[in-house]
């Protein structure tokens, strides 16, 4: 019989770690295995709040995905997929198709932007390498800007909007990089304001209160300026409208207010909540006994009903389940249930700063900031080995 064909799409967390799984586990002409990925490199989405800021370089953040893979096992195709056709099991790709007879979908999240006016076409997003190098070249240019009309102060100021993990570990950075840049351009660092606004009724929502209060005070003395249980209502090319009516004016607003799942599925026809597909407990999309669906597109519930925030660490796990599914599914053997093992969670809040809590303990200051280096170590580890930690690794 003819050999099984294997689609991957997304070299993401979840993409990539399935990829590895197989190319170890599978036996020879056991699959056909192709990865699908936009751009010729891994990004290491962790890392993006760094060069979105300029306090890293964009490199650091990504990975040669044949670097990682080994392509006498793995097939890849360097292709923007633009539409997932479950009728008679095929990609179309920017250019040409692709038939699977397994598929796994790994394409990670889009801002969700909640329909707030503007945001789509005024805001930036950390999302990927270019989004990122985008925002750090837009900061580079207001202070640029600014020399050149110094009566425009709110060149200098910068808005953040959504203070969940994202934008927290993102202002931590972009207030570590404002005394250079003002240096750089010869500014008074009185003059740049960094607003971060979120409008739950705390930062974090979620996250244990003595850790967020932690984070703040630590931000606030960086000069972060927070706005809390203040919604954004709009935004324009001047700024933003907050849901008290106040305006902020500013030519920078980079939007972390959230995550959904790529627009593709819905374009399916799948059921999808958010741009995300729940799955079965083996990972599998309701009614696709060949479709895999994994990390920032899929929904996994906890066992108190609730779905796990989509996050790096779920996407891997879950991928270690994929491979291993689609091996048994390929071979006739039973498929694995899967059960999210959460190990914690650790945020950066700049240079030597991070909260966490791993297992059952708090963690904070110096502590937390080594631990966040380690997990990132362990993840280059995972996927790349030795070499790829001293490579890309930040000691
Ligand atoms: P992604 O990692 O987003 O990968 C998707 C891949 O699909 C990308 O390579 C993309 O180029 C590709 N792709 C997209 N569309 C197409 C297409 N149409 N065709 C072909 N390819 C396509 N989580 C944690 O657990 N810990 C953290 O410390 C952490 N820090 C974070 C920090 C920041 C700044 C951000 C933004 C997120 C962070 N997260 C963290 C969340 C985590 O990054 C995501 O949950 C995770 O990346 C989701 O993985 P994924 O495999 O679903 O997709
Ligand atoms: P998120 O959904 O976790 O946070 C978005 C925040 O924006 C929320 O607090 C929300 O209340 C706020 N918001 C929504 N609408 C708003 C509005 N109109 N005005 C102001 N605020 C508004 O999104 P995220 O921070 O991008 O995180 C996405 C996922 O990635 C999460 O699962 C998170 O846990 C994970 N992540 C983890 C880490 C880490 O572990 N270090 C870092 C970054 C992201």
């Amino acid at each position: 019989s003819r050999i099984p064909r294997i689609v991957i799409l997304g070299a993401g967390y979840g993409g990539i770690v399935t990829a590895l799984r197989l190319q170890k586990q599978l036996n020879y002409n056991e699959a056909d295995v192709t990865l699908v990925n936009k751009h010729d490199y891994h990004y290491i989405t962790t890392h993006l709040h760094m060069p979105a800021a300029g306090t890293d370089k964009p490199d650091n953040a990504r990975v040669s995905i044949t670097k990682l893979i080994d392509e006498f096992k793995i097939d890849f195709v360097k292709s923007t997929a633009v539409q997932i056709r479950t009728q008679d099991q095929k990609i179309v790709l920017e250019e040409g198709t692709l038939s699977y007879d397994y598929l796994v979908i790994g394409l990670g999240g889009e801002p969700e932007t909640f329909g707030i006016p503007g945001l789509k076409e005024h805001a930036l997003n950390i999302r990927s390498i270019n989004s990122v190098r985008y925002i750090r070249e837009h900061i580079e240019y207001q202070f640029a800007k600014f020399k050149r009309e110094p009566s425009r102060t709110e060149l200098l100021t910068f808005i953040v909007g959504g203070a969940g993990f994202t934008g927290i570990e993102f202002v931590g950075e972009l207030a570590d990089r404002m005394p250079e840049l003002c240096k750089e351009f010869d500014v008074d660092p009185a003059l740049v304001k960094i607003y971060n606004i979120e409008a739950a009724p705390t930062a974090l929502p979620g996250f244990d209160p003595e850790l967020v209060e932690y984070a703040m005070n630590v931000l606030r003395n960086k000069g972060v300026t927070f706005k809390i249980a203040t919604a954004i209502k709009e935004c324009t090319p001047d700024g933003v409208t907050l849901a008290t009516g106040e305006e902020i004016k500013s030519a920078t607003v980079i939007w972390t207010g959230g995550v959904r799942g790529n627009h593709m599925l819905e374009e399916a026809g799948f059921e999808t909540m958010r741009g995300r597909i729940k799955v079965e407990d083996d990972l599998r999309a309701p009614g696709h006994d060949n479709i895999y669906v994994l990390g920032d597109c899929s929904i996994v519930m906890s066992p108190e009903g609730r779905p796990y925030p989509p996050t790096a660490q779920i996407s891997m796990q879950q991928a270690e389940v994929c491979g291993h599914n689609l091996i048994s599914q390929i071979r006739g053997a039973d498929l694995k249930k899967f059960e999210y093992k959460p190990k914690g969670t650790v945020a950066s809040l700049g240079r030597g700063e991070a909260i966490g809590i791993v297992g059952s303990r708090k963690i904070k200051g110096g502590v937390a900031s080594a631990m966040k280096k380690i997990i990132d170590l362990r993840y280059l580890y995972i996927i790349g080995g030795i070499p790829l930690v001293l490579k890309k690794g930040r000691f």
